[in-house]
């Protein structure tokens, strides 16, 4: 496999973009591989929230003034680009919210209400939680139905099933682009072409699709797709919201206050166009902007040349951890994202991971916010290694080692 450790951008170059990269841990220099968790940041991003404090602070959308114009202006750069990267239709279908999590739990709570009582959503084992609670809370408001797609032993959604759930009442499926445990590249464009033949809408859940796949939603025809700054090298705080205009228009807004509306009076209030009606308050504007940077800076590589890098770290890391004797790897569909869940006979996640510290390792362990996908596999949770584009052959060989020497202590 030596042949394979090849790069093809100059990832020494890239790594001196991450002063966290060069720090030390228990002693040793840090491997990071809880990607998944979050990404860390370049220094061009971490400048521009700088600038932003130092420079161009105002509130966004209410001055004349111009520090309030360059903020203003800085991020609605990040929109457009946001617009541009995904290639969305416009900009009015790119709302800024907290992330992930905040923008399922906007279309949960303002789509919802759309939905009558007996109407059915499909979801799939695989989700998150936070793809999953707000559709729950949502069900402990309306009587609506949830419907689980299950996996086969590989880790990929059985597509048969999920076929067979829809009835005259499916109304939206909510679905991961990428799983976040088991690395699974889902089928999202067929599944959202069947849902739409069945007259249901879908929502991408894309927080581990993002830097590491071409995004399209224009091609993938979404009705909804969302992710978080934090995970594709940007700010924490951040996430987007992007929404099929015909949708949003719509739905009714997700929380009331400044910016979401067109007129107040106690006898009745219009709601702003879009996308700011569903903007309410001072948005995260300092990060919204830095946003951009990181764009940008994937922009630099190029979302195929990082996805292949990813990949070629996947394969070589695979191949090696599969050598270790009593190595379980959950999650081996052919279609892939650098994302390693693993088990060494017996031994806890936790204790493998402890371990992994002393070493200077970072990976997550335990159920990785996937309690339902863990039922199914039957297991407490795992070990999670994953990769981004400034982890190296070296860091991979290091971690190998490493989880050679805790299966030897442990099992
Ligand atoms: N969905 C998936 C697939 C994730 O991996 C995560 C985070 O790990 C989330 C949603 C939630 O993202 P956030 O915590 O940034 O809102």
């Amino acid at each position: 496999m030596e042949s394979d450790k090849i790069y093809d951008y100059d990832i020494e170059r890239e790594r001196e973009k991450f002063p966290i990269l060069r720090r030390t841990v228990n002693g040793r220099p840090l491997v990071y591989l809880d990607n998944t968790a979050t990404t860390q940041t370049p220094r061009e991003v971490v400048d521009a929230v700088v600038d932003m404090y130092y420079d161009k602070k105002a509130n966004v959308h209410r001055g004349v003034h111009t520090l309030s114009q360059e903020a203003t202006n800085a991020m609605e750069a990040t929109r457009s680009l946001v617009r541009e990267f995904i290639n969305a239709g416009s900009t009015e279908e790119i709302i800024f919210t907290r992330g992930t999590t905040e923008s399922i739990n906007l279309v949960a709570s303002s789509y919802g209400q759309l939905l009558d009582d007996g109407d059915e959503i499909i979801l799939t084992v695989m989700e998150h939680h936070s793809n999953i609670v707000p559709w729950q809370l949502l069900r402990s408001r309306k009587n609506i139905k949830i419907k689980v797609v299950p996996i086969n032993e590989r880790g990929e959604l059985d597509l048969d099933v999920y076929r067979s759930l829809f009835t005259d009442r499916t109304r939206l499926v909510s679905v991961a682009h990428v799983s976040n445990v088991l690395g699974t590249v889902n089928p999202v464009r067929e599944m959202i072409a069947y849902a739409h033949s069945r007259g249901a809408v879908v929502l991408v859940d894309g927080a581990q699709a993002i830097a590491h796949l071409r995004v399209d939603v224009t091609d993938l025809d979404a009705d909804f797709y969302v992710f978080s700054s934090h995970k594709m090298y940007g700010p924490t705080g951040v996430g987007i919201l992007y929404g099929r205009r015909s949708l949003l228009e719509a739905m009714p807004p997700y929380q009331g206050g400044g910016e979401m509306i067109g007129h107040v009076s106690f006898t009745g209030t219009t709601w702003a166009a879009l996308p700011y009606k569903f903007e309410a308050g001072t948005p995260d504007f300092v990060d919204a902007a830095a946003l951009a940077k990181a764009i940008e800076y994937i922009r630099s590589l190029g979302v195929e040349r990082i996805a292949a890098h990813e990949d070629r770290l996947l394969d070589y890391t695979t191949a090696e951890l599969l050598a270790i004797p009593g190595m379980r790897i959950f999650g081996t569909a052919p279609h892939k994202s650098a994302i390693i869940s693993f088990l060494i006979g017996e031994a806890t996640p936790f204790d493998t991971g402890m371990l992994l510290d002393q070493l200077g390792i970072a990976v997550r362990t335990g159920h990785h916010c996937a309690q339902p996908l863990m039922e199914s596999l039957g297991i407490e949770g795992t070990v999670r290694a994953s990769f981004a584009l400034y982890n190296t052959f070296d860091e991979a060989d290091r971690f190998i080692a490493a989880v050679r020497r805790v299966a030897a202590m442990l099992t």
